[in-house]
């Protein structure tokens, strides 16, 4: 496949594991979405619902969840922005980067940027400090300052826990101008590195086996899903096994 946009995700996906990027788009082996993804999706819809000042669904779970965050939200309809717009740039890099943006909106004379985020624990929520170097905060930062230039901007995650007891939590970064210049840099470089990964064999692709357990669960036992394919290569993702993987693959060449 040949690789012809980014986006947000990709590009904290890429960063994570190289390989696991190249797998998904490159080689079209998309993983499958998990129960927490269609929970995150349905929060999502009820909290664009809300914000927009519609009719909430009778979604009492999704409710639960959103409900704690709401109080870091603008009231439904009573700002100055916008709900989940789409995000597109053809000059922060090598292709066009496209997106949406959960909602934005001025706040006194700052714009303000909002993503929702479910989690299964607060643990994990981003201090403001790693916000500055979160991917998908640059690139959101970064194209808010080419369409609105003379606007401070901040970006804010709103963080929901997806299961009982159901808590908020947010964390906000302002990007300076420094910030601004710095995240276009790396933005730049990072898609210079997707681009020349994406016409890179799999083989030859980096691959972080730090990753291999990343979003490992009672549903999803086997953490990310390409860990046999990465294992026929030589690589040790799954454990002791491994090796087998890479034999039962070169046998299978042999039988060609
Ligand atoms: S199995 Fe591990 S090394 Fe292979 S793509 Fe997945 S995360 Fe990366």
């Amino acid at each position: 496949m040949i690789w012809k946009r980014a986006s947000a995700s990709q590009g904290k996906a890429f960063l994570r594991c190289q390989s696991r990027w190249h797998w998904e788009k490159i080689g079209g082996f998309r993983g499958e979405e998990t129960g927490a993804m269609r929970l995150g999706k349905r929060v999502h819809a009820l909290l664009e619902l809300y914000l927009r000042g519609e009719r909430l669904p009778q979604d009492k779970e999704a409710l639960a969840i959103a409900l704690p965050g709401m109080k870091y939200l603008p009231k439904p309809k009573s700002f100055l922005g916008a709900v989940e717009d789409r995000i597109y740039s053809t000059t922060l890099g090598c292709v066009p980067i496209l997106g949406f943006v959960d909602l934005y909106y001025w706040q006194g004379d700052c714009l303000v940027i909002v993503d929702h985020k479910s989690t299964g624990n607060l643990q994990y929520a981003l201090a403001p400090s790693e916000i500055s170097r979160d991917f998908q905060a640059m690139i959101y930062a970064c194209w808010a300052s080419l369409r609105w230039p003379d606007e401070r901007i901040t970006f804010r995650l709103v963080y929901y826990t997806s299961r009982p007891p159901y808590r908020s939590r947010v964390s906000e970064y302002a990007f300076s101008d420094t910030d601004i210049e710095a995240a276009k840099t790396y933005i730049r470089q990072t898609l210079d590195r997707m681009l020349l990964a994406s016409i890179t064999d799999i083989a030859s692709v980096p691959y972080n086996l730090a990753a291999c357990h990343d979003y490992k669960s009672a549903e999803n036992p086997m953490g990310c899903p390409h860990r046999e394919r990465c294992a026929e290569l030589g690589r040790q993702t799954m454990g002791a096994a491994s090796s087998f993987f890479q034999l039962g693959k070169l046998l299978e060449g042999k039988s060609c």
